[in-house]
């Protein structure tokens, strides 16, 4: 089986690029911030704070998450509902960042993405799949840009869909969970040493995927 790992900060366009990139390939595409985003919302649903650790660690028993692709798209089912859509809430970002720091919830969702690794081809997007998720991984690229492109991107995603919101929210956001994801003790985000670094700051989306490609090209001939 191949796995393609591709890590990276909040906004660096690592889902658009990993899910165009896998569509070429014919693998699977896992979006592994769907899961913890599901934890945020379970905890969030049930008045658990999204800090409380000891909380949502007690509450994980009745978590089921399941993944699903209907017509190649990945949907997320928390206890058997479809919260594709409730995990992109705004507020949904940081409440993943959260959930993600607690030791318990990071081992609870280690296996099912291991999983979904052993069975076929996939591109896995996240911020530890290279480091400890799948560290065998056959590629693994850390994909990074300055806060302010990222912040951008986001801003206009969320201006594309009809929300409301502001640049300057989503760049102190941005910068938060940045610093949450690469100073918590357990998986920070950071570059495997074998992960190829690509700076995207000012490139489209195709150009990333296509340099994505070139360096899977390279990798697995
Ligand atoms: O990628 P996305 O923005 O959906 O991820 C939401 C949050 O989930 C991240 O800020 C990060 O804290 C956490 N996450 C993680 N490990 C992963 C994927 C996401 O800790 N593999």
């Amino acid at each position: 089986m191949i796995s393609v790992a591709i890590d990276g900060p909040a906004g660096v366009g690592k889902s658009t690029a990993a899910k165009a990139v896998a569509k070429k390939l014919g693998y699977i595409y896992v979006d592994t911030g769907a899961l913890y985003r599901a934890i945020g919302l379970f905890a969030s649903e049930r008045n658990i704070g999204t800090t409380d650790a000891a909380g949502i660690s007690a509450k994980l028993h009745e978590i089921r998450i399941k993944l699903d692709y209907l017509d190649g798209v990945q949907r997320v089912f928390l206890n058997g509902r479809d919260v594709s859509d409730d995990i992109r809430k705004p507020e949904m970002g940081m409440a993943a960042s959260n959930v993600s720091a607690i030791p318990k919830v990071r081992d609870f969702l280690l296996d099912l993405q291991r999983d979904m690794a052993a069975g076929q081809n996939v591109v896995m997007d996240g911020r530890d799949i290279g480091t400890v998720v799948l560290p065998g991984a056959k590629v693994k690229i850390y994909l990074t840009a300055s806060a302010e492109a990222r912040a951008k991107r986001r801003f206009e995603e969320h201006v594309a869909k009809g929300e409301q919101v502001s640049y300057n929210d989503i760049l102190t956001e941005i910068k938060q969970r940045d610093y949450n994801d690469m100073n918590r003790s357990i998986a920070p985000l950071k570059q495997a040493g074998d992960a190829v670094l690509i700076d995207n700051t000012g490139w489209t989306c195709k150009e990333t995927a296509d340099q994505i490609m070139k360096i899977i090209e390279e990798k697995t001939v």
